[in-house]
């Protein structure tokens, strides 16, 4: 498989995504908001963009589809329930569907509702010589989650995670579709001061200027990610300081949901 992740470089720092078959350069357009930075880049790979696919229905993701698919002639993909929310969606994606591009790339289409109901994500499940990836739009942040108050919803957030994010081998590349890293890893240190592997990592972010291009894996997610360490002792602690109702031993999902509650206003 063969990756370009391209910074949009706007306010909200959208990443869009070319995605190729290492045989025939034809390639899936992921999230390609920047028409014309994602046409130009394809040009100069020498690939050929054969589908658009939409990880959920905001605009932010969906802007550049048009566009796109006029100068291509590729075929739009996104979840099945966001046809009627994305215009001239041609193929609706259900759990466990496969996009195959060109002749030895497949991308699976895990269901992923939280940040709305709509939401997909992409996974390459990898090769001997090839490690697994998941392309995750607004599921999953580097070093955070997405939020959910543009139609989605903080419990079903927390279930998708459980079932299908938590569980994910440890060398699975993280393809988000945003750059909220500096963001995220200073909130996760709001929670756990004693995070040294957030705290170098934001050490590390602060040095480099301009574009990150960072890709951080499922392991570096379960060190440096606050919604994915929901049983650390000082996450726990220092939020039963703050709020003295919560158990001693609070459940996974209680830890989740006021994270993303404080996320909400952090
Ligand atoms: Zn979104």
């Amino acid at each position: 498989m063969l990756v370009q992740q391209i910074p949009v470089n706007n306010s909200l720092r959208n990443y869009m995504y070319l995605i190729a078959c290492p045989d025939t350069l034809e390639a899936v357009a992921v999230d390609p908001l920047d028409h014309e930075r994602c046409l130009s880049q394809a040009k100069s790979l020498g690939w050929t963009i054969r589908g658009v696919i939409n990880t959920h229905e905001h605009h932010d993701h969906t802007g550049g589809n048009e566009q796109v698919i006029a100068a291509t002639g590729a075929k739009l993909y996104a979840h099945h329930a966001a046809v009627d929310k994305i215009d001239h969606v041609d193929i609706g994606l259900q759990a466990g569907d496969a996009v195959h591009v060109g002749s030895s790339l497949r991308l699976l289409a895990l269901d992923t509702p939280g940040h709305t109901f709509c939401h997909t994500c992409l996974y390459y499940e990898g090769s001997e010589t090839a490690t697994p990836a998941i392309f995750c739009g607004d599921t999953l942040f580097n070093a955070g989650v997405g939020n959910c108050h543009n139609g989605g919803d903080p419990q079903t957030m927390y279930q998708t995670f459980v079932e299908q994010l938590f569980v994910l081998p440890d060398a699975t590349r993280v393809y988000p579709g945003h750059d909220y890293i500096v963001n995220n890893l200073e909130f996760t240190i709001s929670r756990e001061p004693d995070n040294q592997a957030a705290l170098s990592l934001l050490e590390a972010m602060k040095q480099w200027s301009g574009e990150t291009h960072f890709i951080s894996n499922i392991a570096m997610e379960r060190a440096i990610n606050t919604f994915f360490r929901l049983d650390s002792e000082t996450l726990v602690r220092i939020l039963r300081e703050q709020y003295p109702a919560m158990p001693e031993s609070p459940s996974a999902e209680e830890v989740f949901l006021k994270l993303r509650e404080l996320r909400n206003t952090w």
